[in-house]
């Protein structure tokens, strides 16, 4: 089993133990996703020493304010690191509301272009903000390819399916009251789906009132499974499979 997004560095436990535990549950590949310039070099400093790690260099939206050409010359310098395998995460978050919106779009258009030069999949974070963000995408990132993390747009769901981008589950799939957002996982494309933790945040269901660990995945992977009519053991081929040509992993 994969875990395509997950944030190793907030999580409570030591890295060597959250993978132990991931290795415990079949969770053999996993990317931990930078969000500012300490996070992405912890990333990489954790995808050195695991062989199940891999990084995601970027700027989050809610880290973008004044994001600069010098912030996007230190990404573009961490993001070329053989273990980096992704960019971002990025994208738009007006939910928090922290970050001037001017920035993360500043930051956002950066790393597609970031994308664009290094050949590698960009991974995008979408709050409150379906829409612009589609537009940007739409707009900018012509031949990159889309991972959409967290996704929680169902309303969009057959126009992100047009766009050829991929769809990573995390765990608020799974809970009761996200009937849509289940039914969306039910129908995109196999090749198109991915499954997360966003660890520490959203814990699935069955292990709602504990802090996330890409251990769990297995929880959201197994619900995405019933709720697609197939074996585990088939989801799991399915997302290796398309995590692997995504990642090079
Ligand atoms: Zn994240």
């Amino acid at each position: 089993m994969i875990d395509s997004h997950t944030h190793l560095e907030s999580c409570a436990p030591d890295d060597a133990d959250l993978v132990a535990a991931a290795a415990a549950e079949g969770v053999d590949r996993m990317l931990t996703v930078g969000t500012d310039g300490a996070s992405c070099r912890a990333a990489l400093a954790a995808a050195e020493t695991f062989p199940q790690v891999y990084a995601a260099i970027g700027r989050h939206p809610n880290s973008a304010s004044g994001f600069d050409d010098n912030d996007l010359a230190e990404l573009e310098a961490l993001a070329a690191h053989e273990r980096c395998v992704a960019i971002g995460e990025t994208g738009l978050d007006f939910y928090r509301d922290r970050t001037p919106p001017a920035d993360q779009q500043r930051a956002f258009e950066a790393q597609i272009g970031l994308a664009q030069r290094s050949g590698k999949p960009l991974v995008i974070r979408t709050r409150a903000t379906g829409e612009p963000t589609i537009a940007t995408l739409r707009e900018r990132a012509q031949g990159v390819r889309v991972i959409l993390h967290c996704f929680s747009m169902p309303d969009h769901l057959d126009e992100c399916v047009e766009q050829g981008w991929w769809f990573s589950f995390a765990g608020n799939v799974t809970y009761p009251s996200a009937q849509s957002l289940a039914e969306a996982a039910e129908r995109v494309p196999e090749d198109r789906l991915l499954v997360e933790t966003d660890a520490p945040y959203l814990s699935p269901q069955p292990v709602r009132k504990e802090r996330n660990q890409p251990a769990f995945v297995v929880h959201t992977a197994r619900f995405v499974a019933e709720r697609r009519g197939v074996p585990y053991e088939e989801l799991e081929r399915t997302v290796e499979r398309n995590a692997a040509e995504l990642f090079g992993w």
